[in-house]
């Protein structure tokens, strides 16, 4: 542990002995090796860390352990769109915000004075005082974005992002199924949703369309930079 960790440790073990809790080592075993990892860890990944390092407990006396950091300041509960949910480090003093890849799950940390300074402006304008905030930006990251081929099916797209359609595989009967639900090539599209099972939701002009799977992984497209509303 580095010697900040020791000291968070220590504070921690004060909170909970005045909480009057059992078993404090097995739950200072937990935080300490919380506090190693720097990552954003779900439940699952710390009970696999936990093993590692030769501790066998309970899922559920670890998740109440986790809740209990949580309570107390010393960990963050957070949960991004599909995915589950993560606890990081609770810095006292210290803030920063999320990149979030959609498509690997990446997470990457940002902190910016520019930004921070313009949401407490926004809220200010409205009449607000901010008092905390959640900037969360959802995209691809440079690695997934780079194998990525410059035509892909319309089943791969992810929600948010603006494309263009290129082709229909499959023979004349699917380009009549392409009509039938009112897409031709030329035409761009912003992806609604893509839950990557069932049907995905477009929105072309003012329109909303649901396409089945199937029809999705025949329609090849390009991602635009365009904007979908114009
Ligand atoms: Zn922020
Ligand atoms: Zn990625
Ligand atoms: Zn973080």
């Amino acid at each position: 542990m580095k010697k900040g960790d020791y000291r968070e440790n220590a504070n921690f073990r004060t909170l909970i002995e005045a909480d009057g809790k059992d078993r404090i080592q097995d739950r200072l075993n937990i935080t300490g090796v919380f506090l190693e990892t720097e990552e954003h860890i779900t439940l699952e990944e710390m009970l696999h860390l936990l093993r590692e390092k030769g501790y066998d407990f309970e899922p559920r006396f670890v998740k109440q352990c986790m809740n209990r950091m949580v309570d107390l300041g010393f960990a963050q509960k957070k949960q991004f769109e599909g995915q589950p949910i993560r606890y990081e480090h609770h810095h006292l003093g210290k803030h920063h915000d999320h990149l979030i890849c959609t498509k690997c799950g990446k997470i990457v940390e940002f902190a910016d004075e520019t930004m921070e300074a313009l949401q407490v402006e926004i809220a200010a304008r409205s009449g607000f005082h901010m008092l905390q905030h959640r900037m969360e930006i959802y995209g691809l990251c440079s690695s997934c974005l780079s194998k990525r081929s410059p035509l892909m099916p319309l089943s791969m797209g992810k929600a948010g992002e603006r494309v263009l359609i290129r082709e229909i595989a499959g023979g004349r009967k699917k380009q009549a199924r392409l009509t039938d639900v009112g897409l031709r090539p030329g035409d761009l599209i912003e992806i609604i949703n893509n839950a990557g099972r069932g049907r995905i939701i477009l929105g072309r002009g003012h329109t909303r369309l649901a396409i089945g799977r199937g029809i999705a992984e025949k329609i090849m497209v390009s991602v635009s930079d365009q904007d979908a509303d114009t």
